[in-house]
């Protein structure tokens, strides 16, 4: 029987101790709160973010936990229980974009892109952090950590932007910035949205439009795997990540590069015409009979159908066609291994193995070159095939490839996310 490690969400009360007693430790003084923040699990809509597409995550009851006390001056120092003897410092003042090392470029970037974006009451700070939300798994560690470092931010120094849907939106940019700009990993805002503002039972439909007002880009869509005697199972199969921030950048420069041939800002506008077209088929036929090189067709075919897979995977699973949902998981994991290139044998193995154990549908989740994977199970066989899944998986890919260990039970999570987004909306004070 393979050993299964279920990573468990921690509680309110455990995350809330964990990071006051590793402040306590460290500092040797009290921090003024506690705020927490989600992983994320993107359903559907890989990569499609930073084409202005359409992305549907939900909120991981995994969170990150910040103890923060803010400070007089612009020293900032940072602790996290994965490596909790070692502190780091930095100081805001005269900070410079990839100025800060490791690990601490997450949550002194945030400060740094608030003091950049205007925020001259923000000053230094003293932080711990406990989290459970696994790391470079692709269920947004990161975000987790600069959202949650945002939220504790905005409430010590009075911004007012913690407390709104809409207000988060700015605490989201700076967010995104620190990733970006300060510690050099391109992200297109999926994460940073989908921590920030998924509420519970639903998953957030967003929609990455830069024209559109923080009301307009995102909708609730109910997620509830319950009413349909679902689970969805998450593996992390600890692939190494493999040049991961160069591909990225290169399918990002792609896109864009594609974008201006077509004549359009982005490729959701190609994807829009076509979606409205009589022929959807001949229209993305002509539209990448327009580009010459082979590899940008395929990216491009990736984005655009990505895109028309969102709505087809909302509507299918509101109106309970779940066969429909799962098959929209596999063309998805189908176009981001042989079209958008970003799987590794580990994911496709994983995704494989899970749709030949009855899973209605498997798929990579995240930006891809290792990281986790999700299938569409029933409950009532979940047990059963989640233990084939892992046993299947350990076998066949335990000679060469690293074993799927590590993996998430959601209908349990998905219950929690009312626990999570309550806590996060207010920053939670011991
Ligand atoms: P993902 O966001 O999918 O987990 P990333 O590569 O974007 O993967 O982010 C992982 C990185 O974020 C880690 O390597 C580490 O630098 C940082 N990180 C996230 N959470 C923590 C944490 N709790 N403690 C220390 N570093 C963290
Ligand atoms: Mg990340």
């Amino acid at each position: 029987m393979t050993a299964v490690e279920f990573i468990e969400p921690l509680s309110h009360d455990e995350g809330v101790k964990n990071a006051t007693d590793l402040f306590r430790a460290t500092y040797g003084e009290e921090p003024a709160g506690v705020w927490a923040a989600p992983g994320r699990v993107n359903l559907i809509g890989e990569h499609t973010d930073y084409n202005a597409g359409l992305c549907l995550p939900i909120a991981l009851p995994h969170r990150t936990f910040i103890a923060l006390k803010p400070r007089e001056d612009t020293k900032v120092r940072v602790v996290s229980d994965v490596d909790s003897e070692n502190v780091t410092e930095a100081d805001l003042d005269g900070l410079q974009a990839g100025g800060v090392e490791g690990w601490a470029t997450y949550p002194v970037g945030v400060a740094w892109a608030l003091r950049e974006a205007g925020f001259d009451a923000v000053q230094g700070f003293d932080a711990a952090f406990s989290s459970c939300v696994p790391l470079g798994s692709g269920l947004s560690s990161s975000a987790a950590m600069t959202c949650s470092t945002a939220l504790a931010l905005d409430d010590v120094y009075g911004l007012g932007y913690g407390a709104s849907d809409a207000g988060r939106v700015t605490l989201i940019n700076a967010a995104i910035k620190s990733e970006n700009d300060m510690a050099g990993a391109s992200t297109g805002g999926l994460d940073q949205n989908a921590s920030m503002r998924c509420t519970f039972g639903h998953a957030l439909r967003l929609d990455c439009r830069p024209e559109l007002s923080p009301l307009e880009n995102v909708s609730q869509q109910e997620f509830d795997l319950d009413k349909y005697g679902l689970e969805l199972l998450v593996l992390d199969t600890q692939a190494p990540h493999q040049l991961n921030d160069g591909q990225y950048a290169q399918r990002r420069a792609t896109c864009e590069k594609a974008a201006e041939i077509l004549g359009v800002a982005n490729l959701r506008v190609v994807a829009d015409s076509i979606a409205k077209s009589d022929d959807p088929f001949q229209a993305l036929k002509e539209t990448l009979d327009k580009l010459e090189d082979d590899t940008m067709k395929k990216r491009v075919r990736h984005v655009i159908t990505e895109i028309a897979r969102v709505n087809s995977f909302v509507r299918a699973f509101a109106n309970g066609k779940i066969d429909e949902a799962g098959r929209l998981f596999n063309a998805s994991h189908d176009s981001l291994a042989a079209d958008y290139e970003v799987t590794v044998p580990e994911l496709d193995i994983a995704v494989d193995v899970a749709r030949a154990n009855g899973a209605y549908g498997a798929r990579m989740t995240g930006g891809g070159f290792g990281g986790s994977i999700i299938a569409l199970v029933d409950k009532a066989r979940g047990t059963r095939s989640h233990r084939r899944l892992l046993t299947a998986s350990k076998r066949k890919v335990s000679t060469h490839l690293a074993p799927c260990r590590r993996s998430l039970r959601l209908p349990r999570a998905a219950r929690l996310i009312a626990e999570a987004d309550a806590k996060t909306r207010v920053g939670a004070r011991p």
